[in-house]
């Protein structure tokens, strides 16, 4: 079969690989739908421990089933499905505690964790443990069903955050996940939605995706919020960035006694004006994956209440991958969500 395999910073190629086969318990997807995430494209940079290659990458997609391992009576050919990512191990502490999006053995597809390397989607086929399959209607398109998975994410940050209903949030950085968060916060009943953004095209497309106020990032943004909320700050920041200057905005915007979600992961290591935060009573909330919002995510997805098509902004064939990831890495280019599809 025909895949991008990933051979190192910079080095992705569009090339034949063995067609894997399904073993007892597995099912062959043929892959129908593949969207380029952040952390894919961190990883093509060279910039993500969880991308090592060789690796097929590719985790946000859905397909058809298009073979049987032995065993399988759950599924069959021609099933269009999703498939839940996070191949967790069920026995560690983190999976016996309920939180298996943070088990310690995990195996992502189409990442490098610590339990192993899985390939993923960015091929004609990829192997999932039956047990991980999703059905889908077909009522949708198969780029869409792709995106149920950073949906998730956004549905879990939403959930943590707690009763958003009436409140009024702000939404730090509006790439894929701010505004799949933004989407998910105006179906929850937010009362103001304020997104914040370097890049104008985001704040425009935040906008047709629920946000009620906007403001770029560069402008005086503690300002604005207070105007917005007569002094008091935000009831709930998302920090959907994750980095120095994001972080410690979060902080300064949210209300006294407020809470700070963070989403992002841009930056590992930061400085934080500590003591400004301590002393507003703050609630800190890390989010990371998702357990159950997936099967939310696509339930959303079919019945249309949330139209995640919104943030595709291109659709290529999987052999220009090479060519999409260099022009995505360049730093030039305006998409959001590109889906890559098998011809
Ligand atoms: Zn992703
Ligand atoms: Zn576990």
């Amino acid at each position: 079969m025909k895949a991008l395999v990933f051979h190192g910073a910079k080095d992705i190629r569009y090339e034949d690989v063995e067609t894997p086969s399904p073993k007892n318990g597995e099912v062959l997807v043929k892959v129908e739908a593949v969207s380029i995430c952040g952390s894919d494209l961190a990883g093509y940079k060279g910039g993500n421990t969880m991308r090592v290659a060789p690796l097929i990458m590719g985790h946000e997609f859905a397909g058809v089933v298009a073979g049987l391992g032995e065993g399988v009576t759950t599924a069959k050919l021609g099933d269009k499905v999703g498939v839940y990512t996070n191949l967790f191990c069920g026995y560690c502490p983190a999976c016996k505690a309920g939180l298996t999006n943070v088990c310690e053995n995990r195996r992502i597809i189409g990442t490098t964790m610590p339990g192993g390397a899985y390939d993923g989607a960015m091929a004609e086929y990829l192997v999932a443990p039956v047990g991980k399959l999703l059905p889908l209607s077909g009522k949708r398109s198969f780029s869409e069903y792709a995106l149920a998975e950073p949906l998730s994410t956004g549905l879990r940050a939403v959930r943590l955050a707690g009763d958003v209903k009436g409140k009024t949030v702000a939404v730090i950085g509006c790439g894929p996940i701010g505004l799949l968060t933004i989407m998910v916060l105006k179906h929850a009943g937010a009362k103001i939605i304020a997104a914040m953004d370097v890049v104008d095209k985001r704040l425009t497309m935040a906008m047709q995706c629920g946000a009620t106020h906007t403001i770029n990032s560069k402008d005086d943004v503690p300002a604005f919020t207070r105007q917005l909320t007569d002094g008091a700050g935000m009831d709930i920041v998302f920090d959907c960035v994750g980095a120095q200057a994001t972080i410690n905005l979060g902080a300064d915007i949210v209300r006294l006694g407020g809470k700070v979600i963070w989403v992002g992961l841009a930056q590992p290591k930061i400085e934080f004006e500590f003591k400004h935060a301590a002393v507003k009573e703050l609630t800190f909330q890390s989010v990371y994956l998702y357990i159950t919002e997936m099967e939310e995510g696509l339930d959303l997805i079919e019945s249309g209440d949330i139209d995640v098509k919104q943030i595709i902004t291109s659709e290529y064939p999987m052999s220009e991958g090479p060519r999409i990831f260099a022009e995505l890495a360049s730093g030039n280019s305006d998409e959001i969500k590109v889906i890559l599809k098998n011809e």
